[in-house]
């Protein structure tokens, strides 16, 4: 889950990080009292759940009160990659010597929390890792150990040979690191944290990712979830309890188990075609589970054909074809649907839908070229 540059700026704060304050307002207005509040110059920081904001127009200094609310009604309503600003943050602008790049993220190969960082901050770090790797530093930190103080000197160091900032950036760092292991995120990025000609250290931006599956346990940072900012369907599928995820293709996929979607996904690449999206129904899938699952799909106005791709298991076929004829009826589907039923109750299900429009598939093989020939005629 993604939370707004705002929300992330708090809790970079509680945590001890040098943050300038701020606060969101929806309104243009409101700009005026907040950067009245703060104390001028202000930045007016469009809310989206995106990067590259400043690039796309979404990041204005105000030098006084009504700058501030020129700017914030030039941003509020703005759209930035297809997300509309409902919401901008006023923060107390920091005058900048000095840009860092300083980011947390899991280490997929040595499965370890990882810091990575880069004196050209500011700008896209993913340009700076293709283009001049050798900039940024990576540091590898032992969850049992914690941040070593070996590692936070080489860090700083790293970064600055002014021994004042490299006395600020110890600090940085390992609240950053504990910022990101007790909030299970996933993501923890401050970019740029900046050098402001007096010499101080502030992080300007914050951005955190949490790891989906530990919000039971934060039930403050789920209270954050902007729901405007995500694809209707991925909402809709949550609340449906099915896993779920917007693809480009044609091909809608109703799959049961990770593994099992996975597969459909490469095949229908295998031959030539996209999936339209990730749906993973569930070990137990209820006719219930199968109606919202399609109703998500259809969603989709770039989706072609069905594949429903099915290994009964715990699930039982003739649920999910229950599941497939009531949508049917009470969706009134005109999309094709290519279903390949297979396990447990098979037969029974085979018999439900006799006589119906389904195209029936025998494998996955079959099911999956089956479908990409209708979505192409
Ligand atoms: P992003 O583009 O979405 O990453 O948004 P950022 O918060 O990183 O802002 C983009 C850029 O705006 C930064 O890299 C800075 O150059 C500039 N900026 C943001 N805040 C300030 C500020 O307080 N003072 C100054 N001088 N520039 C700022
Ligand atoms: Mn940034």
């Amino acid at each position: 889950m993604k939370i707004h540059e705002g929300d992330a700026r708090g809790i970079f704060a509680a945590f001890g990080l040098p943050v300038p304050p701020s606060r969101f307002i929806t309104k243009a207005e409101e700009a005026g009292p907040v950067a009245e509040e703060l104390g001028c110059p202000v930045v007016v920081k469009a809310q989206v759940l995106v990067g590259g904001r400043g690039k796309a127009g979404g990041v204005k200094l105000a030098s006084d009160p009504i700058e501030a609310v020129e700017k914030a009604k030039a941003i509020l309503g703005m759209d930035i990659k297809g997300l509309t600003v409902e919401k901008v943050l006023i923060a107390k602008a920091v005058d900048i010597s000095k840009e860092f790049y300083v980011g947390m993220v899991v280490d997929r190969i040595t499965r370890k929390p990882l810091m990575m960082i880069s004196a050209e901050g500011g700008i896209d770090i993913e340009e700076v890792a293709k283009s001049a790797p050798e900039k940024i530093l990576k540091v590898v930190i032992d969850p049992i150990t914690g941040l070593l103080p070996f590692q936070t000197r080489k860090m700083a160091s790293f970064l600055t040979s002014d021994k004042d900032v490299a006395r600020q950036l110890g600090p940085v760092f390992r609240s950053l690191y504990q910022a990101f292991m007790e909030i299970d995120s996933s993501l923890a990025e401050i970019n740029p944290l900046v050098v402001s000609p007096d010499g101080k250290v502030w992080a300007i931006d914050a951005k955190i990712n949490i790891d989906d599956n530990s919000l039971y346990r934060h039930e403050d940072i789920r209270a954050l979830r902007d729901d405007s900012m995500e694809d209707a369907g991925e909402v809709e599928a949550r609340e449906a309890d099915l896993s779920f995820v917007k693809l480009d293709g044609s091909i809608g996929c109703i799959v049961n188990g990770a593994g099992l979607a996975m597969a459909t996904m490469d095949m229908i690449k295998y031959y030539g075609a996209e999936p339209a999206n990730f749906l993973d129904i569930g070990g137990s899938s209820s006719p219930e589970k199968v109606l919202s699952a399609m109703k998500i799909i259809l969603r989709d106005k770039n989706v072609k054909a069905i594949l429903v791709n099915i290994f009964g298991g715990i699930t039982r076929c003739d649920d999910v074809a229950k599941g497939l004829l009531e949508a049917k009826k009470r969706l009134g589907i005109d999309i094709p649907l290519v279903v390949r039923l297979t396990g447990t109750n098979e037969e029974e299900a085979r018999e439900l839908l006799r006589g119906t429009e389904l195209v029936s598939a025998d494998t996955m093989d079959e099911g999956v070229k089956k479908a990409i020939e209708i979505a192409n005629a």
